[in-house]
């Protein structure tokens, strides 16, 4: 296949841009192909912190998880050699707890009801149960995405408004109606634990029940009923070690990276980008002729480079997310739990990372690294000090460190480029700018990456999804470029 004589560009750095760069310069050794950058490093929201003689930690919580898809998954695991993989597999592919009602719960990340008052707990069972056999018609009324609609037909009024509302309204500061089901999932909201092990065990052979009700004991889940797949992490500490091997890989390849660079045109003839203009730091802007354009960093970014932002286009406000990175001389008083959710309301933490227990590096001593990530209120200062003590006082509040533990390093980040506002707002208004990218029809554009898609967010799925794109360009040679006639592919088939 002729290399064409202009350059593939690919926009963004994080594991799907790097991820397009491999795939690409596999298949054409020749081609030229050009990744770019905003921030000074790769790695997007898989990059590690590093604090020098204190040690990596990550943007929380991550890891690779097996996708089954042989390639993709060797893509990832051929980072490494074999033996610096640690592999969490069966019962220990991921062991979760949640704070809630006042105490650590280190049976399920799912939300336990057990720990309700009893009068409460009595109208959830009792509501539940009704509420199977009921089309509620409160229901009819909803956005069907939402996450009021989604937790009425799970569980009923009762659990929707007094357990999970409050959670999420913690969370993200906005009534459950107004808020979209994205982040049921992503935070264990999609279940509830109420029931002793043994009825579990016997009710869960429902498929209806089974999707609602979480094992009482993850510990205890009969194993043909877990997803049968893995989980792998570094046996050093940072998902850093991943990107480290992207980059070197593509260096080798002879790929162009350009970090601290954003695209501030993509320039149009004939329903095609024809070139872009290239701003990086330090530089005088330029203009890159492309042949196609693989853009990996967000919808929106995008929508305003292509001048689609509508002036009525009002999102609610990103979430910040903050990182307390902290160094301990002991291990989180937490079992044998990777990560815990905590519910209760006092908490701007939405989840503790504890890579003791799932990196042998971290398990070795003699410091203890964990990780909290909070989201912080709109319209509050904080600064690293603040921020530090709040992850240390959050920490004492759930018993997770006693008075004595010893803080040996602490460190905060706060970053907007973080999790989404799930807000029904915010993602309509996302899938009408999504719709008028692809009502443009730029042959020679596709986009890839976090809500590239409706719901495109957990880190598997954006993979499995940009693969198989990516495979789909591969199969037809960049139709637009090399074969005008051929049928161009949609940005999303
Ligand atoms: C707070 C949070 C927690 C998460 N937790 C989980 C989890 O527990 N499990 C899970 O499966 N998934 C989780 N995810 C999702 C997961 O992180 C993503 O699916 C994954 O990182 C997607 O990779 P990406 O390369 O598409 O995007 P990113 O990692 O966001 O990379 C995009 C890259 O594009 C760059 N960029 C942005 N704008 C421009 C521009 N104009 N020009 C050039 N470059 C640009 C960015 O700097 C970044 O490097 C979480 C996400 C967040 C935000």
């Amino acid at each position: 296949m002729p290399a064409p004589e202009t350059p593939i560009l690919i926009v963004g750095g994080g594991t799907t841009g790097l991820m397009a760069a491999t795939l690409l310069s596999q298949a054409w050794p020749d081609w030229n192909i050009v990744l770019v950058e905003k921030s000074k490093a790769l790695g997007g929201l898989l990059r590690s912190f590093d604090y020098g003689e204190h040690g990596r930690f990550d943007c929380g919580a991550h890891n690779f998880q097996e996708t089954l898809i042989p390639e993709l998954d060797h893509l990832f695991l051929s980072l490494l050699p074999a033996e610096q993989w640690h592999v969490l597999a069966g019962r220990e592919r991921e062991i979760a707890g949640h704070y809630y009602q006042g105490k650590l719960r280190d049976n399920t990340p799912f939300v336990d009801l057990r720990g309700l008052p009893e009068s409460l707990y009595k109208d959830c069972v009792q509501d539940f149960f009704w509420n199977l056999n009921q089309q509620n018609p409160e229901r009819i009324n909803q956005d069907p995405e939402g996450a009021y609609a989604f937790c009425l037909q799970q569980y009923g009024p009762v659990i929707t408004e007094a357990v999970i509302q409050p959670i999420l309204f913690k969370l993200f500061g906005q009534e459950i109606h107004s808020l979209h089901q994205l982040p049921l999932m992503f935070l264990h909201l999609n279940r509830v634990a109420f029931l002793d092990e043994a009825l579990v065990a016997d009710l869960t052979s429902s498929q209806v029940l089974r999707s609602r009700i979480a094992f009482s004991d993850q510990r205890d889940l009969p194993l043909e009923r877990s997803a049968g797949k893995r989980n792998f992490y570094p046996k050093k500490l940072g998902m850093q070690q991943l990107i480290d091997a992207f980059e070197r890989r593509l260096r080798h390849r002879n790929v162009t990276i350009l970090t601290e660079a954003t695209i501030s045109e993509l320039e149009q003839a004939n329903g095609r980008i024809s070139s872009v203009t290239i701003n990086q730091s330090g530089q005088e802007p330029h203009q890159l002729m492309v042949e196609h354009v693989i853009w990996t960093a967000g919808i929106h970014p995008l929508a305003m480079t292509l001048g689609l932002q509508n002036p009525d286009d009002c999102f609610d406000p990103p979430l910040r997310t903050a990182f307390v990175h902290l160094q301990l001389n002991e291990t989180l008083q937490a079992s044998d739990l990777y990560y815990i959710y905590p519910f209760d309301p006092q908490f701007l933490t939405y989840r503790v990372v504890n890579y003791a227990n799932f990196c042998p590096q971290a398990r070795q001593g003699p410091t203890y690294p964990v990780t909290l990530e909070l989201f912080l209120p709109p319209d509050t200062a904080w600064n690293q000090e603040t921020l530090c003590q709040r992850g240390i006082e959050e920490l004492r509040g759930m018993g997770l460190i006693s008075e004595s533990t010893e803080i040996l390093f602490a460190a905060a980040e706060v970053t907007t480029e973080g999790l989404p506002m799930p807000s029904l707002k915010n993602i309509e208004l996302t899938k009408a700018r999504r719709e008028r990218i692809r009502a443009k029809s730029l042959k020679n554009l596709t986009v890839l990456g976090i809500l590239a898609e409706d719901e495109l967010l957990f880190h598997k799925d954006v993979n499995v999804h940009a693969f198989q794109q990516l495979k789909l360009l591969i199969a037809q040679s960049l139709p637009t470029v090399l074969q005008e006639s051929a049928p161009c592919l949609p940005i999303h088939p």
